[in-house]
């Protein structure tokens, strides 16, 4: 048997005057989706605990059975991962915008514009060289981009560069700790920010962008230095052969951190303007050759967040309308949730739990016809924590150890 676990970031919702009282999922028309909870097994889920407000960060880490406040160490190891940076055990990874300051060191502005890539700075900010420690940058998407520092004596207890706003002078790097490596570690960065602003401010890329009247990308903002812990990896965890279909680069790092291989698929772009289709083709043929295929769609959460409910409503039947092109697929554990909800109204991800539907061989079918926040509140899973689904999965796998004798 092969599973697909399908995380709607974002999801679950609350309910809403403009939807006669419905939540967005209750309120659209998705006959695949109540199909598969009227024929699986239904129930609510919190990814990190009850009453957790979670990132989409701590929230997959605990969906998969890795208990964040054991691995999760910041954003910057995940987004290191995400943009393909090969990461090892104690190396202090950092998430980077590259913006725009003035001769002063003012910020202008923390995207440089909006520039839409900084690849071409790629290159030679990999040139910059500091005693005993390697650096790696890379390129993210638009003006984001990800460092790893690389030696002995390092430590992720350093504070931003980035003041996080317009206007603001860039910080000095200090030591949030006491001890060599924290100061060690400031220094350096100082030191890489320094020589990365003076090649940025002489870069023929930003020579032609002024030229053009754009913004310069000439400062490095680095923000959520985090020390890459060791985290046994998914296929040893659970003895399955693992991939990742996901478009945004924070799922990628996910995957990638957990030992899993990232497929790329053409069109999955992490936002609402995704190809659904491409994505769950994508997952239909990478089930012939993986066991388990973790897949995220992120436009349920990015419309959330923008406030369109309509959005919302529409993107969950587009979904639904997609679904059939994996539900064919013979021998297949479906589990379809959320990381968390993202209710319209907040614009932000709440504590509510998120609904849960299982279907497939072996699961104990219940009552629950509609796959919604309230129908599945009297499933048969009942309410459940991030932690329990991988146990939940390996159960109806027939992969659970006994407990016992
Ligand atoms: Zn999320």
């Amino acid at each position: 048997m092969k599973t697909l676990l399908v995380i709607l970031d974002g999801l679950g919702d609350r309910p809403i005057k403009e939807l006669g009282g419905k939540t967005p999922l209750e309120a659209a028309n998705k006959p695949n989706l109540n199909q598969l909870a009227a024929e699986g097994i239904c129930g609510l889920l919190n990814s990190v605990d009850i009453g957790v407000r979670p990132g989409s960060d701590t929230s997959h880490l605990a969906l998969f059975g890795y208990d964040p406040s054991v691995y999760y160490t910041g954003r910057g190891p995940i987004e290191a991962a995400g943009v393909g940076i090969e990461l090892k055990q104690g190396d202090i990874a950092l998430r980077v915008n590259l913006g725009t300051v003035d001769k002063k060191l003012i910020i202008k502005d923390r995207r440089a514009g909006r520039i839409s890539s900084v690849k071409p700075f790629e290159e030679d900010l990999n040139k910059i060289k500091i005693n005993r420690v390697q650096t790696i940058f890379r390129a993210g998407t638009e003006h984001r981009g990800a460092l790893v520092l690389r030696g002995p004596n390092l430590s992720s207890a350093i504070s931003d560069p980035d003041p996080h706003e317009v206007g603001l002078k860039v910080k000095k790097i200090t030591p949030l700790e006491k001890g060599k490596a924290a100061e060690n570690t400031a220094r350096v960065l100082e030191e890489f920010v320094a020589k990365a602003h003076a090649i940025l401010e002489s870069h023929p890329h930003n020579k032609e962008r002024v030229k053009a009247n754009l913004l310069p990308a000439n400062y490095l903002l680095a923000r959520g230095a985090g020390v890459v812990p060791h985290i046994p990896p998914f296929p040893e965890k659970y003895g399955l052969k693992v991939a990742c279909i996901a478009g945004g680069g924070l799922y990628k790092g996910i995957g990638r951190l957990l030992g899993m291989d990232v497929l790329p698929v053409e069109g999955a772009t992490g936002g609402a303007n995704t190809d659904l289709n491409a994505k769950f083709n994508a997952v239909k043929k990478a089930l012939e050759d993986y066991d388990f295929i973790f897949m995220h769609i992120k436009g349920t959460d990015a419309l959330s967040e923008d406030g369109d409910l309509r959005g919302k409503v529409h993107f969950i039947e587009k979904v639904d309308a997609a679904i059939p092109i994996v539900t064919s697929v013979k021998n297949l554990l479906l589990v379809l949730t959320a990381d968390h909800s993202t209710p319209v109204c907040l614009k932000t991800h709440s504590a509510d739990p998120t609904p849960i539907l299982m279907h497939g061989e072996g699961v104990r079918v219940d009552d629950v016809k509609e796959f919604g926040e309230r129908p599945c509140a009297k499933g048969g899973l009942g309410r459940i924590k991030g932690a329990h689904l991988m146990p939940e999965i390996m159960n109806i796998l027939g992969k659970s150890k006994l407990y016992g004798a």
